[in-house]
């Protein structure tokens, strides 16, 4: 890592930048990384550690992330398809030859053909039939339209499309993560990564109550965590009880996280209103910064958020902590500066190591 400049484009590197889960979160199945950050383009990571698997917002530069990564990657979200976002994904087509796994990567309407035409710009001829397998699934309001390519292979298919509930593209047993549309002169998606809260049965809580052991505690655990907390559950002694009943005196409850993605939408009322909502109480606010309030004009004609209205949201829907990012170029020599403006209006920002010095009082 460079000392000079650690988080200078100019000076030639990007970070890798690991935000731990904050501490009152005991329970996060995955760990947040995020490339690039703060200048450079705009990427971040969830790691699922238990699974060895990542779930990957915008593709922007994987210079920094491991080769082995590339076969972990079960989903991308892509905001939108300006370059900045999108330039990484030919790195990944490399790297996942012979991947036996479907890559799943969702997006604004138009997707499958820009991706599709990203790997139509290589000459694949010794691939034969390694070539990775994406399935695209472009979001609108009500449904994903799916979309399928394999690399090496002409074109693309169209799919089925299946419906959408309550904006949840993705659902898993651990998690389910969330779209938005945000305006940025073009439509702009807005993701929440949500983890189930996960439930733990207690032996010791269920000897004290002199319960006997069987098979209703696996049936319980299940219900628990599927949210069937109005199930029914049998004891050994014939009583029931709801499933709600028995995780206040039988389980400990770890909190999921939540963490939501937003880049590049500019300041209105609507994007305003839309994003608090998505992002309401979320653990970590990933939320672009593109511009001081002082340079509030540059925001106005790109389409971008400054630091203060990035805090007012993050203040507004109630959120642990805000990790700012995509700073504008001018003020790769001064980005203490967005953060500073971030915290006066909400404290607890996240801050890289190595600018923590330069601005002490400012850390969540
Ligand atoms: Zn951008
Ligand atoms: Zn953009």
């Amino acid at each position: 890592m460079n000392q000079q400049n650690p988080l200078g484009e100019r000076a030639g590197l990007e970070t890798l930048y690991p935000v731990e889960p904050p501490e009152h979160v005991r329970a996060a199945a995955g760990r947040m990384v995020l490339t690039s950050v703060p200048f450079g383009d705009p990427m971040a990571a969830i790691r699922l550690d238990r699974q060895k698997r990542w779930l990957f917002f915008d593709v922007g530069s994987f210079a920094q992330v491991p080769a082995r990564t590339a076969h972990q990657i079960s989903d991308i979200f892509i905001s939108h398809t300006h370059v900045d976002h999108v330039c990484g994904f030919p790195w990944l087509l490399g790297r996942r030859i012979n991947c036996p796994e479907v890559c799943r990567v969702y997006g604004p309407p138009g997707l499958a053909g820009h991706f599709n035409a990203m790997t139509q710009a290589f000459v694949w001829d010794r691939l034969g039939d390694k070539g990775p397998e994406f399935s695209i699934a472009e979001v609108h309001s009500d449904r994903l339209d799916w979309f399928h390519f394999k690399v090496g292979q002409p074109g693309y298919e169209q799919g089925a499309s299946t419906p959408i509930r309550d904006g949840i593209l993705l659902q898993d047993p651990l998690f389910q993560v969330r779209a938005t549309y945000l305006d940025h002169g073009i439509p702009v998606l807005a993701y929440a990564y949500e983890e189930r809260n996960q439930y733990h049965f207690q032996q010791d809580r269920r000897e004290a109550l002199g319960i006997e052991p069987g098979a209703w505690i696996a049936d319980l655990q299940k219900l628990a965590n599927a949210g069937e907390w109005d199930a029914l559950v049998t004891l050994p002694n014939g009583s029931t009880s709801t499933v709600r009943q028995l995780i206040a005196s039988l389980m400990d409850i770890r909190q999921g996280y939540k963490i939501v993605y937003a880049t590049d939408f500019g300041d209105t009322p609507a994007n305003r209103s839309v994003l608090t909502q998505l992002a309401a109480n979320a653990d970590l606010l990933v939320c672009e910064t593109s511009y001081l309030q002082e340079d509030e004009e540059h925001a106005i004609r790109t389409g971008h958020m400054t630091a203060k209205a990035c805090a007012e949201i993050a203040q507004t829907a109630q959120v642990h902590s805000v990790l700012p990012f995509h700073f504008s170029n001018r003020y790769v020599d001064q980005p203490e500066r967005l953060y500073a403006e971030v915290a006066s209006t909400f404290p607890k920002v996240e801050i890289p190591h190595e600018l923590r010095e330069k601005l002490p009082g400012l850390s969540s």
